[in-house]
């Protein structure tokens, strides 16, 4: 019954959900704070008349008040389930032997290697745990490469400046995708970049700084070229992969950026504070430009600060099995739900 591509696949493994008990979550990189005033809006108007008919699949309206936040076209424009759709259908589009990403990063790039049978060159962090560009440059015979920024599970941040140096060297036949998760907290976006290099591709999401993950909606800014590649991937596989109330949705959210704004600057403020907190009981913490912290206790092993951290009803995620398995991914909460984390990492019989 089971085709043998099928058999060859290797799934990704999302962080828990858990519906057993109410835990403080700091696994998934949720935003700890609710979506737009202006999105209950929507809903509060939504006529339920609209699920009659299929939902715009050129996601018009979307894409407009998305080029127009970065004063682009909305050809430069395309709206997807996520982010990681959009990345999957980046990769159909972009790459075919073989692609290269930082390693770790987000670990989704090759699972999609996996599923289109691209070959994945998984290019190591530098020392202080940061993306290197240069080895990235140097990935040998790729098609293209991917670059979190900022990465993830770690945080750190590449300037502009070295996005640029670095896209200046690379070659202009090959797909750089720049996957902006992250970027509201605290980064600066290089979607204005698109214009210079046309081979550039930026992604970015909802589900952070917007607080809707659970909506699934995702955007990618580029040349108007690579905007119809992935339309031609999508009408290939799905017309209509955003359904009308989350086309509806994203245009309020992004219509309101001071709140988004608000709700971000408020993360970073949290974020800093448990950072020098953390590192002030002994953790090492690596330098975060993310709504996350990536950080390791003095002499628990990461597993085991995921164990009693669960135990006490704090979810944090461990990436068993890789080279950085000595740390733990911890997401920015509310003060009070940090407040509460602190108080266990700091605990006598942890420390
Ligand atoms: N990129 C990175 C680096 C991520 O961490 C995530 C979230 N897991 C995504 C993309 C996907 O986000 P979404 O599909 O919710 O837009």
């Amino acid at each position: 019954m089971f085709s043998e591509r099928l058999e060859r696949l290797i799934p990704y493994v999302p962080g828990e959900q858990p519906r057993d008990r109410r835990y403080v979550k700091l696994n998934t990189n949720e935003n700890p704070y609710p979506p737009s005033p202006k999105v209950r809006e929507v809903l509060r108007e939504y006529s339920c008349e609209r699920f009659r008919l299929y939902p715009d699949p050129l996601c018009g309206e979307l894409r407009r008040v998305a080029a127009r936040r970065y004063s682009i076209e909305p050809s430069n424009v395309f709206a997807g389930n996520g982010s990681d759709e959009v990345l999957s259908f980046a990769f159909f589009a972009f790459f075919e032997r073989a692609m290269a990403h930082a390693n770790p990063s987000y670990s989704f790039y090759p699972v999609y290697c996996n599923f289109y049978g691209i070959r994945n060159v998984a290019v190591p962090l530098d020392d202080e745990l940061r993306i290197s560009l240069r080895a990235l440059s140097e990935a040998g015979s790729v098609d293209g490469v991917v670059i979190a920024n900022p990465n993830s599970p770690t945080g750190s941040y590449i300037e502009r400046n070295d996005i640029v140096a670095f896209l200046s060297r690379y070659p202009d036949d090959r797909v750089v995708i720049l996957d902006e998760a992250y970027i509201g907290f605290g980064g600066e976006s290089c979607v204005a970049l698109i214009r210079r290099f046309p081979n550039l591709l930026v992604v970015q999401t909802f589900s952070k700084s917007s607080s809707l993950a659970g909506l699934r909606l995702g955007l990618a800014y580029g040349d108007s070229k690579l905007i119809g590649a992935l339309f031609r991937t999508k009408d290939a596989f799905n017309s209509y992969p955003v359904d009308d109330l989350a086309q509806r949705i994203g245009v309020a959210a992004m219509e309101d950026r001071e709140y988004e704004q608000a709700i971000c600057r408020r993360i970073v403020s949290t974020r800093e504070r448990t950072a020098r907190r953390l590192a002030g009981v002994g953790w090492t913490v690596v330098p975060s430009r993310a709504n996350f912290l990536f950080a390791r206790h003095p002499r628990v092993a990461g597993g085991e600060v995921y164990r009693i951290l669960r135990e006490r009803g704090i979810l944090v995620r461990h990436f068993a099995g890789c080279r950085l398995s000595d740390y733990v991914r911890i997401t920015i909460g509310t003060d009070e739900e940090m407040d509460r984390f602190l108080k266990e990492a700091g605990r006598e019989e942890f420390c």
